[in-house]
């Protein structure tokens, strides 16, 4: 066996630290690390997707999939990344000329953006400068402005941290008879969204986040207006209504992944295990712990700080350090993986992702790296404090 590759050379205060060269962390905002009883579901001989050896997994997956986006609708289910579940409501309900809303505070938002416009819908913007939280009284107003057929919306703008208000961006939507689609891609089984109770006619997911499977697998909840509202772009291999009627016989449409759908049953069936409650309060927790280990090292935040915002924590880097730095230490010193700033934010943020398989001892262990990492780079950080403050702030607080 080649000898293990030694990692980037400490420096500074730290140089004597000793760590597991192999040893890998993921902690960016997705991929998320995936459980054992997934992997182990994952390596299981491959099944023909026509056979009763997958109808069972394929029946169980869709219906876990329905209580976990609290749907008594379908749940489509591709075999894509979280944006071609997004292309899948795009093609499906924008048709060239209609007028439509999409809701922009950070890259998602702006990607869906040029999305719907590049399928030719009449778009409307309603921008937010990145790290903002949409309001819902301005989508009301907007929407009295200029009518739209939809309303599309980033329920966790993974590139800020910010967790919108969608209940209630739903109801100002609803009110102005806009169809309301949204973006749960990162939040989905992270914090509540509740797409029956409010309202929400597509929901779009994808494996790789809260749902702790491996990238691959696109989802999308559709309400009966949704598919109602359908319009007449070409689509074939994202055409709802061919996934739809095809999941109704259990007999997909295309082949799907078969091993990540396997993979994907065993992770939601743990999630419900657990308890969706559960786990989104487990988020509340771990959002505390990340924000108060990082204020305790005397960081600034990026994103909100409010219990809401339980997916990503987003800190800004201290004057005169680059986060690029922070990154490439964590990587080539720790093997841990955390996330830059996205587009104007590069360089400037760093992102901890805490979704899905996530502990306290996540947390510390992202916080304790981050702060090596920060004094060697030079910055005057308190040091010491974060691990402890996370740790209270995880434990104590009542959630709810
Ligand atoms: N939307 C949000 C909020 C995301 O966080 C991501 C991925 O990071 C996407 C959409 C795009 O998903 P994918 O990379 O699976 O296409």
């Amino acid at each position: 066996m080649a000898a293990p590759r030694a990692r980037g050379r400490p420096s500074g205060r730290t140089a004597s630290l000793v760590w597991v060269p192999e040893k890998k962390y993921l902690f960016t905002p997705g991929p998320t690390p995936v459980p054992p009883q997934v992997l182990a579901a994952l390596a299981e001989p491959v099944v023909h997707h026509r056979s009763p050896d997958f109808r069972p997994i394929y029946e169980r997956c869709l219906a876990r999939l329905r209580e976990v986006c609290r749907t008594q609708h379908d749940v489509l289910l591709f075999t894509t990344s979280g944006t071609g579940a997004f292309e899948s409501a795009v093609v499906n309900l924008v048709t060239p000329g209609e007028p439509h809303l999409v809701v922009s505070a950070g890259s998602f938002g702006e990607r869906w953006l040029e999305m719907v416009g590049g399928f030719g819908g009449d778009v409307d913007s309603l921008r937010y400068a990145w790290g903002e939280t949409p309001d819902a009284a301005d989508v009301a107003a907007r929407l009295r402005e200029r009518p739209a057929k939809a309303v599309w919306v980033v329920q966790s703008e993974t590139s800020t941290g910010v967790v919108s208000d969608v209940q209630a961006i739903a109801a100002a939507a609803t009110e102005a008879g806009a169809l309301v689609v949204v973006d749960a891609v990162s939040s989905l089984g992270a914090v509540p969204c509740e797409t029956d109770a409010w309202g929400l006619d597509v929901v779009v997911s994808g494996s790789q986040k809260a749902l702790m499977t491996p990238p691959g697998l696109g989802t999308c909840a559709v309400s009966d207006a949704a598919l109602a509202a359908r319009g007449s772009s070409p689509r074939f291999f994202f055409d709802w209504e061919r996934t739809r009627a095809a999941q109704a016989k259990l007999d997909a449409p295309f082949t799907p992944a078969v091993s990540l759908v396997a993979g994907l049953d065993v992770a939601l069936g743990l999630l419900l295990e657990e308890g969706l409650d559960a786990v989104f309060e487990r988020h509340v927790r771990l959002g505390r712990a990340a924000r108060a280990g990082a204020k305790a090292m005397g960081l600034e935040l990026f994103s909100p700080d409010e219990d809401r915002s339980a997916v990503v924590t987003a800190v800004r880097t201290p004057p005169g350090i680059d986060a690029s730095d922070v990154v490439r230490s964590l990587r080539d010193r720790f093997g841990m993986t955390i996330a830059n700033g996205q587009g104007a934010l590069f360089g400037k943020i760093f992102r901890l992702g805490h979704i899905g398989w996530f502990d306290v001892f996540d947390i510390a262990t992202m916080l304790a790296a981050v702060e090596i990492a920060l004094a060697d780079l030079g910055a005057e950080i308190e040091r010491g404090a974060a691990v402890t403050a996370a740790l209270e702030a995880y434990e104590h607080a009542p959630v709810g």
